[in-house]
């Protein structure tokens, strides 16, 4: 009889099941927060194109310090980013699990603001960091005087500040991100995978001038390019150093190169749907509150909807309805993404009937 009970796993990770949520083959896909919207035919034979290219040197291994697509992604970010201030990873998750090994560990501790990115302590844990998440203010805030204060009494090693933040929607203004930087001597990474669909300036302008700062980006969103893993990062190049120390020789394939790559150079095409998105979105904010819910003003292209007396019959019914959308675990509370339009209508018409 095989079971994982029989193996000398790490006494830490005994019992624990994978993480992940759940992957329905249903019509209606709207729980982890993809761009619904497919890549455009002219775009996929591009991708192909360069991917087709990169396969014929697939004898060789990869470049393992990619500047090429370093240097389109510092093109994409603009504000006078250099290729050296750029790093890459198979998604994001893969930069904050690198961040983690080079900065957390045993000795160290990281802090963040929950409800929050669910990744974070899953990483933390795999990295041996400690971690701790304090609650957020009222309406999922964070004002630059509740982060210095929390920050000064914990004094933890890395502080996450995820704006706008999975699953809250909200954002943190720049003046309480730049306050936050200021009130310990640990690193300060702000995760901004949801950046392009917030009417908020990015915290990229605050990384002149700090040293620990990291700001981390994502094709897996806005960019429709969750399949091909690729996260990103801005900082210091002192702290890419860093990251190049623990990365493993040769973790982003040439094919995954070629194809961010290619999806950079159409970054307009693939992006064209932002707008629509954020309309979605604030279609199904306006029908949350017709249903008489509370919804959190979001800046990302999902919604947080509170005031549902049975959150989990919710969610099993409009499943069983063709739509998936996500129970985080927040007390009365659904995530939903935005979809496109004919998704967002079907949405709303299924949440409608069921609230009746
Ligand atoms: C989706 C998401 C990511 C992205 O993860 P990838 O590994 O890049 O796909 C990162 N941070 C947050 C808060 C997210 O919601």
């Amino acid at each position: 009889m095989s079971s994982l009970d029989n193996l000398p796993i790490r006494s830490d990770l005994r019992g624990l099941e994978p993480y992940g949520a759940p992957q329905l083959d249903v019509s209606v896909q709207l729980n982890v927060n993809e761009n619904t919207f497919g890549i455009p035919e002219s775009v996929a034979i591009s991708i192909v194109e360069k991917v087709a290219q990169a396969t014929i040197g697939l004898n060789r291994y990869p470049d393992r310090e990619f500047l090429g697509l370093r240097s389109a992604l510092a093109q994409y970010l603009g504000q006078g980013l250099t290729s050296e201030q750029i790093w890459a990873a198979n998604g994001s998750n893969e930069i904050l699990q690198q961040f983690f090994t080079a900065f957390g560990g045993p000795e160290r501790k990281a802090l963040s603001f929950g409800p929050t990115y669910s990744m974070y302590p899953n990483i933390a844990r795999g990295t041996l960091t400690n971690y701790s998440e304090l609650p957020r203010e009222a309406s999922y805030e964070l004002s630059p005087e509740y982060l210095v204060a929390e920050i000064q009494r914990e004094k933890p090693d890395i502080v996450i500040l995820c704006t706008p933040n999975n699953p809250t929607g909200n954002s943190i203004t720049l003046e309480a991100i730049a306050a936050a930087y200021g009130a310990f001597d640990g690193m300060l990474l702000v995760d901004e995978a949801y950046q392009e669909f917030s009417s908020q300036e990015s915290a990229i302008s605050l990384l002149p001038t700090r040293q620990r700062l990291v700001v981390s980006r994502t094709m897996s969103k806005a960019f429709a390019f969750a399949g091909a893993r690729l996260g990103y990062m801005a900082s210091d190049p002192s702290v890419i150093d860093a990251m190049r120390i623990v990365r493993l020789p040769y973790h982003l394939s040439s094919l995954t190169q070629a194809a961010a790559l290619a999806a950079i150079e159409h970054a307009k095409e693939l992006l064209a749907n932002v707008d629509q998105i954020k309309i979605q979105r604030d279609r199904i904010i306006a029908a949350a509150v017709d249903f008489g819910l509370t919804v959190q003003p979001s800046d990302a292209n999902f919604v947080l909807v509170s005031g549902i007396k049975d959150p989990e019959r919710i969610f099993e019914k409009l499943l069983e309805r063709g739509v998936l959308i996500r129970n985080v675990g927040i007390a009365n509370s659904l995530r939903i993404t935005a979809g496109t339009e004919p998704e967002t209508t079907k949405l709303i018409a299924e949440l409608g009937l069921l609230l009746d």
